[in-house]
């Protein structure tokens, strides 16, 4: 059997833990972490030793380890890795046998039971996400589990552990086949080119599964669609499918340009008919104001932090003024399509952003609908914040 360090728990947090709560950081601990080891199996116990669960140590820019049973003799090997793995998938099984959509995610960290490790799937392909080496620790038991419960293709991954959960450059093929790249897969019917060994990023975010079909079945018909943080230009591809007149998508990095083009082809959508910009989408608000340009759907999506060259842009601080920015170039009675994966703030204080930007721009608003992570993004009753996903649909009155 391993060896179990006992780490005590922090007096203020024990009945949390003993809920269920699978995160482990410096401050609900008593016990110094400086021995922890990444991998180490620890068992968490109250100033009385009594046992309040087991888990492993892996050091992450959030917490020094995961939960992952409160039964005191269960061991955490290549059975328990199978049978959270096992259930996971039987709580997808429609995702599998869907021929409309060929990508979702069959393992969600702690949601599905082990923290710290997330496996999507791409038509036969599975990426593993290790976020720690400690999860990575785990390797060889999760690719047992998944040789015996699936007859994959083949299988990649993505160490995102080096500083503050970067990925780590590398040849992300395990094992199996590789296929050509792109890998096309497809998502309520609309094809995705997938690149499973090109950095970090794979061509498609699958979170926002709905909030994608929404758009296109809801809110594009004859709309003049403008997708801000657009990467790939996966929402400007559903909004031109659903009727969109015109789409102009922007993004930073150079590389969203030819990514772009490559989306609306295989969808084949003429992109020549569409505005892809490479630029800054701060700079884009000014020239667009400038033109007095507007726009009947107005997308925002940006990632939590980011830094450009004249720009720090942090969702906690500055999503009110993004806001404010697409409130000048939307319509009257146009929609504005607020998104976050910001998980330092909930949708009750997204919603104050929203309000807030409205009421300093003396503009009426309504809120259409709201969305979070969808079903296979399973997340955990314990731990509220790993339900990151924020969408709101804003009316502009
Ligand atoms: N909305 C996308 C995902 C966005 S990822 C989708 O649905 O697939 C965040 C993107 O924001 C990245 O492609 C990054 O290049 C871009 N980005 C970051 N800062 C930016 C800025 N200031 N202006 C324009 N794009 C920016």
């Amino acid at each position: 059997m391993t060896k179990e360090i006992i780490v005590k728990a922090h007096p203020k947090y024990i009945s949390q833990f003993q809920k269920g709560f699978p995160l482990l950081n410096k401050e609900n601990v008593t016990t110094s972490i400086q021995d922890l080891q990444d991998g180490d199996i620890i068992r968490l116990v109250d100033n009385n030793n009594h046992f309040i669960a087991k888990g492993y140590a892996g050091i992450q820019n959030k917490g020094i380890g995961w939960l992952l049973t409160w039964k005191e003799h269960e061991d955490i090997d290549k059975d328990f890795i199978c049978k959270k793995l096992q259930a996971a998938i039987n709580q997808r099984l429609h995702f599998y046998y869907s021929e409309d959509t060929t990508a979702f995610r069959i393992f969600n960290g702690e949601g599905d039971g082990f923290g710290g490790l997330t496996i999507d799937y791409f038509d036969g392909y599975y990426l593993i996400q290790w976020y720690s080496e400690g999860a990575y620790s785990f390797h060889e038991e999760v690719m047992e589990a998944l040789r015996e419960l699936t007859d994959f293709k083949g299988v990649y991954q993505k160490k995102r552990f080096a500083q503050e959960g970067k990925y780590v450059e590398a040849d992300d093929f395990v094992e199996g086949t590789r296929p050509s790249f792109p890998l096309l897969v497809k998502e309520n019917g609309v094809r995705f080119a997938i690149y499973l060994n090109d950095g970090a990023m794979v061509g498609v975010f699958l979170d926002q599964r709905e909030v994608r079909k929404k758009i296109r079945d809801a809110y594009s018909e004859g709309k003049r669609v403008l997708n801000t943080f657009s990467y790939t230009g996966a929402f400007s591809v559903f909004a031109a499918l659903g009727g969109a007149i015109e789409t102009t998508s922007v993004d930073l990095a150079n590389r969203s340009l030819s990514k772009t083009i490559e989306q609306f082809s295989i969808n084949d959508i003429d992109y020549e008919a569409q505005n892809i910009i490479v630029e800054d989408v701060f700079k884009y608000f000014k020239y667009a104001i400038k033109k007095e340009l507007s726009f009947d759907l107005v997308i925002l999506d940006p990632p939590s932090f980011a830094r450009s060259k004249k720009h720090t842009f942090s969702a906690a601080k500055d999503y009110k003024n993004l806001l404010k920015e697409a409130i000048a170039i939307t319509e009257k009675g146009g929609t504005i399509v607020a998104s976050t994966n910001c998980s330092t703030f909930n949708m009750k204080k997204f919603k104050g952003f929203i309000e807030t930007a409205f009421k300093e721009t003396n503009g009426k608003y309504e809120i259409l609908e709201e969305y979070t992570l969808p079903e296979d993004f399973k997340t955990l009753r314990q731990y509220k914040q790993s339900d990151y996903l924020k969408v709101a649909f804003i009316r502009k009155l």
